[in-house]
């Protein structure tokens, strides 16, 4: 017997043998990204429906040598749930465990396994008046897990947080098979390290999330969406700092968009701005179970006006004009699509240094690209912007992310704002992360995944390589 076909049996025995996906056909949809830019070749696709059919799939796999890549929804932008094309790599498929185990209206707290949709979890929420404020375009397909493992973002991360804000507990499987149960309700519990943290963002390197307890809040049962267009970056961080100081804990949005992707959406995804254009673009958000919010979103429209911020507004009407609002900062990213290939930089900056980032930025990016157009559009509030590259042929790829990576990291910034690193962004982040944060996640993963059978060759560099790649650079 192989040893592939040892583990399949071994396999079928914890899970069940309709759950152990092998034939090209099944396994196709675990092993492409959401991008298509990243294909592997598992030794085969298992799906798990319990957290001890978690745990025995693992201690399997660590016994005959197949390392692990656990897979939420797919939908992640780094490429961290698809298998190397060794077929030595067992994608872990959460997708069988997606009860709701409970929901506490009075405490705020939803239970919920790791393969429950995001969006599935909001609406029973939502049922029962609580939202979970995880609000991000891909949620008919991410998962709990897979939300939790990226850390996700997303559009309301200025008023909640991250992911990593609304997680109160979690349940782990561990490299050796073990689970680390820790669903707890609570929001202050100080007796020792808060371990969830560790996995909170760790791409499925150091555990498998096979459940969660996540942190509710009200519905807002007012709102109000306005776009803006302003002169140019500095009126739009002026602009956010007044609405921060008029509209306060209300601001929900504060969305950037620059002219030229309005032209990207105009020309590629048939919608039209309602307003006349300036150098940039904002959309401002407000909600609240507060009235009022209207006339505050007024006021500051009419600050920005007389001192000259503002060329043009608007305020919704009604939700139709909200939405129609919103729609163009969803197409964003289909529109340049569409309009070809593209590379891209999720990248943050502290606000105070965006307008030297993009005017840096643009001079590197002048000397190996020149003339290259840019889609730049983000979380203006977060100080998250995504600086996409519209690539054509003769473009050096390398050459363009080390001169943008370079810029980011010169005025205090990330190379990852909200996506990971994955396999994407390992040799990017080895050449720029600064020694101690190397030293530190390199000594949390051989503590906690010794063996490297946990996602090897995300984050950080696979087993093999590891040591030389951390000895090298450290
Ligand atoms: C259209 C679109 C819009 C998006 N918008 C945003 C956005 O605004 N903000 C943002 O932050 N992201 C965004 N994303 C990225 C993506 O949706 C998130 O990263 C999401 O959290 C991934 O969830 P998933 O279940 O699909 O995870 P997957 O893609 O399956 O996996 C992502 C990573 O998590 C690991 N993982 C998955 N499940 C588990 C688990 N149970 N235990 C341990 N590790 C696990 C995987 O190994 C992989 O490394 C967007 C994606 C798309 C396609």
């Amino acid at each position: 017997m192989t040893d592939r076909s040892q583990l399949l049996s071994a396999l079928a025995d914890v899970v069940g043998g309709r759950y152990v996906l092998t034939s090209n056909e099944d396994v196709a949809p675990y092993a492409t990204d959401w991008k298509r830019s990243s294909t592997g070749v598992p030794a085969c696709v298992v799906r798990p429906a319990s957290t001890s059919e978690v745990a025995g799939v693992v201690r399997h796999c660590r016994e005959l040598g197949f390392t692990i890549v656990p897979q939420g929804g797919n939908s992640g932008l780094a490429a961290g749930a698809i298998p190397d094309s060794s077929a030595g790599q067992v994608v872990l498929s959460l997708n069988r465990m997606r009860a709701i185990r409970s929901l506490d209206p009075v405490g705020m707290t939803i239970e919920v396994e790791a393969g429950a949709i995001l969006q599935t979890v909001r609406e029973n929420a939502s049922e029962v008046g609580r939202m979970l404020p995880i609000a991000i375009a891909a949620e008919g397909s991410a998962t709990i897990g897979g939300v939790i493992a990226t850390n996700a973002g997303g559009l309301n991360v200025l008023r909640y947080g991250m992911t990593r804000d609304l997680t109160l507990g979690l349940e782990v499987v561990l490299a050796d098979g073990s689970v680390a149960s820790g669903l707890r309700h609570l929001r202050k519990d100080n007796a020792g390290y808060d371990w969830k943290q560790w996995f909170i963002g760790s791409e499925g390197t150091l555990g498998i999330v096979t459940a969660a307890v996540m942190r509710l809040v009200t519905v807002p049962r007012h709102s109000v969406t306005t776009l803006l267009s302003v002169t140019n970056l500095d009126a739009a961080i002026s602009l956010f700092e007044l609405t921060q100081q008029d509209i306060g804990e209300a601001l929900s949005a504060f969305e950037l968009i620059s002219a030229q992707s309005i032209d990207l959406i105009e020309r590629y995804a048939q919608l039209k701005s309602p307003i006349a254009a300036g150098e940039w673009f904002i959309l401002l958000e407000a909600t609240s179970s507060l009235s009022g919010l209207r006339d505050a979103a007024e006021a500051v429209l009419a600050a920005g006006f007389e001192i000259g911020w503002v060329v043009d507004g608007v305020v919704a009407e009604s939700d139709m004009q909200a939405r129609q609002i919103w729609a163009l900062r969803e197409h964003v990213t289909e529109a340049e699509a569409r309009r070809g290939s593209s590379l891209k930089h999720d990248i943050s900056v502290p606000l105070t240094r965006m307008g030297a980032f993009l005017a840096d930025a643009e001079a590197a990016l002048e000397t190996v690209a020149p003339g290259a157009g840019l889609n730049l559009f983000g979380h203006l509030g977060d100080g998250n912007l995504h600086y996409n590259v519209l690539l054509e042929p003769d473009h050096d790829q390398q050459a363009i992310n080390r001169v943008v990576h370079d810029v980011v990291v010169k005025h205090g910034g990330s190379i990852s704002a909200e996506h990971g690193l994955g396999q994407y962004r390992v040799d990017e982040w080895l050449r720029v992360a600064p020694d101690a944060d190397l030293r530190l996640a390199s000594t949390l993963k051989t503590a906690l995944d010794p063996d490297g059978l946990l996602n090897p060759g995300k984050i950080l560099p696979s087993k093999l390589s590891h040591s030389k790649a951390i000895g090298e650079t450290i």
